[in-house]
């Protein structure tokens, strides 16, 4: 008899993996809680894979050999601990797809700055005439691929819950952005299982894998030692020489050539930041990680190079709306923690005028003061409850407001920016107050921009 095995969540991840599992002779069954979008049911019933929606049937379920569970089902769902209580092999994506290819992978995670590191990635893979693959939490997914292409490269951005659920998959290349506290939630509240859930992404590397990192985040630094890691380590810094790797001096960017075991410290590349597509010091962090895998890929200099200067920036991500007026209107609406709006406000070398609130995921804003203090002129909120926000910034700014839509922020924005300021919107918080997702409230807020 066929094995089975049953997917629980039927986005483009559960869709993909029944294709794949369908493909690879296993007896497929899909069960959603929710309901599945209709282009997702649609496919199901053409491949004919038996599925369910709204509900879970233990007894449809339970009777799996393995199951291959969404990012988005915490363990603490009640099938989640039925199935454990039965001992059955529970999976992610990631898991069952790379046990049916032969491909390289390039693994993304961090906290911040992993889609785009992985698109940055995937460009100068692609520039470069790789047969390559991206996957993971962006686009169509990685186990949809793996059925239907033959790549020999995948870039893959991996999220903590994704790493969860792995236990056999092993990017050659893996880059770890960065971490700080999120999704505590999931996390029993313990920052360390999400630090430990971040490594895993390196437990199954061997010495020809390389794992690059920031040496400039402590967190990454401090559990460098207690955690395994057998792959080649080339780090990356800010404004500090490294030995190996790459780092960032007086504005200038250099790649070591860490393909050149013998003769260390030798410069593989060197170009100004100024010449990166993307501003700010987060995103020449997320230039030196992709320009190390780039390079242990053996790819260009002037490819590299080149790829670094003509990338255009992912959508929501310090995205350039308009001028209106004398005034820039930036859309950075993926922010939705204090470190990411930290470095949007870093980055910014006008007044601004900046648009901040939602849904505060335990926010603690004492590391925005002092930029605040330096270049906000005015703060805008944008949610439904500013408290946190009023209590953190009231007397440091000249002027705060409140507003309840995208609109209205943008209007009352352009009532107090004069010429030459920038308009911010970095919220630090989720979105799910008064938006559908960051998506929809970057939409919405560039529609009104552009409707001034
Ligand atoms: P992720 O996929 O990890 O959420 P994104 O590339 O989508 O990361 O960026 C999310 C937010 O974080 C954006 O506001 C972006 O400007 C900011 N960001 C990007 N890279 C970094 C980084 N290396 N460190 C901190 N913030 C970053």
């Amino acid at each position: 008899m066929n094995k089975r095995i049953v997917i629980l969540g039927a986005g483009e991840s559960g869709t993909g993996c029944a294709i794949l599992a369908l493909q690879k002779g296993y007896d497929v069954f899909v069960s959603d809680k929710g309901e599945i979008k209709p282009a997702y049911v649609e496919e199901l019933e053409k491949i004919g894979v038996a599925f369910e929606q709204n509900q879970h049937t233990e007894d449809l379920i339970l009777n799996a050999d393995e199951i291959i569970k969404s990012p988005g089902i915490p363990d603490k769902a009640d099938i989640i601990v039925a199935a454990k209580a039965k001992n059955i092999s529970i999976i992610s994506e990631i898991e069952f797809a790379s046990r049916y290819t032969n491909a390289k992978h390039v693994g993304i995670t961090g906290t911040n700055g992993k889609t785009t590191t992985t698109m940055l990635c995937y460009h100068i893979l692609q520039k470069a005439g790789f047969n390559v693959g991206l996957g993971g939490n962006i686009g169509k997914s990685y186990a949809r691929q793996v059925a239907e292409n033959d790549f020999e490269y995948y870039v893959l951005e991996l999220s903590s819950f994704q790493l969860d659920n792995t236990y056999t998959f092993r990017p050659n290349i893996a880059i770890l952005c960065n971490i700080t506290p999120d999704h505590l939630d999931r996390y029993n509240y313990e920052f360390q299982n999400y630090i430990d859930s971040k490594f895993r992404i390196a437990m199954n590397q061997t010495k020809d894998d390389y794992f690059i990192y920031c040496a400039d985040d402590q967190i990454t630094v401090k559990n460098l030692s207690t955690h395994k890691i057998d792959a080649q380590q080339l780090p990356f810094a800010y404004d500090k020489k490294l030995e190996k790797g790459a780092y960032v001096l007086d504005k200038e960017f250099h790649l070591l050539d860490n393909n050149n075991s013998t003769n260390n410290n030798t410069h593989y590349l060197t170009m100004f930041i100024n010449d990166f597509a993307l501003k700010g010091i987060h995103n020449s962090y997320n230039g030196m990680a992709a320009a190390i895998a780039a390079n242990v890929l053996n790819i260009s200099k002037e490819n590299i190079r080149e790829s670094l200067t003509d990338f255009q920036n992912v959508e929501h991500r310090l995205e350039y709306v308009a001028t209106i007026g004398g005034v820039e209107y930036i859309n950075d609406s993926k922010a939705t923690n204090v470190n990411s709006t930290w470095y949007a406000l870093e980055s910014m070398d006008k007044p601004i005028v900046w648009i901040v609130g939602g849904v505060d995921k335990g926010n603690d804003y004492e590391s925005l003061l002092p930029m605040v203090k330096e270049k906000v002129k005015v703060i805008v909120c944008l949610g439904l409850d500013n408290t946190k926000i009023h209590a953190a910034f009231g007397k440091h700014v000249d002027l705060m407001l409140n507003t309840s839509s995208a609109e209205e922020a943008v209007k009352v924005a352009k009532r107090f920016a004069a010429k030459g300021d920038v308009v911010l919107l970095s919220p630090a918080c989720a979105s799910f107050d008064l938006f559908a997702n960051y998506e929809d409230r970057g939409w919405q807020y560039k529609a009104a921009v552009k409707n001034l």
